[in-house]
């Protein structure tokens, strides 16, 4: 299997499809993306979390920092309804510039962008139009 159809995997499953969904949805056999789920639920499992707004479990991506949201939809109607905790770990939900989705940032990174995607495809887009002043 190659590491596109694995991704591929994933993210069908995430939809919350089927193995055999996503056997024909892919066209491997049903009991390759059996065994590949199989396996890879084992090795997520030790550590999965549970989103704090909607307590369902999440998946974790290992090496990376542990999600505490199911989605960018909890994490932001979750830090709507915390603000104050917001407020004393200094954190603030901002708007990103690029996409205008609501991340959450440290108030000392002052970041305008949720991802550094966004950041570098608005630096293209503001290229030779005037002076960049986002960076406040
Ligand atoms: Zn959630
Ligand atoms: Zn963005």
């Amino acid at each position: 299997m190659t590491s596109e159809q694995k991704y591929d995997i994933d993210r069908l499953q995430q939809r919350g499809m089927g193995y055999r969904k996503i056997a024909s949805e892919l066209g491997v056999s049903p009991n390759t993306v059996k065994s590949y789920l199989r396996r890879n639920q084992n090795s997520t499992k030790e550590i999965q979390g549970v989103c704090k707004q909607c307590k369902k479990p999440v998946k974790q991506t290992p090496h990376k920092k542990a999600k505490v949201f199911c989605s960018n939809y909890c994490r932001s109607k979750w830090w709507r309804n915390n603000t104050d905790l917001v407020e004393s770990k200094a954190c603030v939900v901002t708007i990103c510039k690029g996409c205008g989705k609501e991340f959450i940032t440290y108030k000392c990174q002052k970041r305008s962008f949720c991802s550094r995607r966004c950041y570098v495809q608005s630096l293209n887009n503001e290229k030779g139009m005037g002076s960049y002043n986002d960076e406040k």
